[in-house]
């Protein structure tokens, strides 16, 4: 029997970074809520952000790759913690992945 339905996807990447600075709390999200457990904004606050940028400064398809997994890991808590009222994809990828690494347009 030819089957439609795709399987399921594995787990994304653990949410382990940015690591802490110092002796702080990190700015790594709060599962399954997905807010900073720092600071309490919608995780990648903005000091994640910051930290994430300069800890992947070298490596800017590693942070679209974690920031793509993370945000996949997003929407299966989110949508299983609210499955009728969850945020739109658009806005989990704003927040998400639109914020990190540009593409560059190949040259013309
Ligand atoms: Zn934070």
């Amino acid at each position: 029997m030819i089957s439609t339905r795709l399987p399921t996807p594995g787990r994304g990447p653990h949410p382990e970074r940015p690591y802490a600075v110092g002796a702080t709390v990190p700015h790594t999200p709060l599962r399954p809520i997905w807010c900073c457990r720092a600071c309490g904004q919608p995780w990648p606050c903005a000091t994640a952000r910051l930290l994430l940028r300069a800890e992947y400064e070298s490596n800017p398809i590693g942070l679209s790759i974690y920031l793509a997994g993370l945000m996949y890991e997003a929407m299966r808590d989110l949508y299983h913690l609210n499955p009728h009222d969850g945020p739109e994809p658009a806005a989990l990828f704003d927040r998400f992945v639109a914020w990190g690494p540009r593409r560059s347009h190949p040259a013309r």
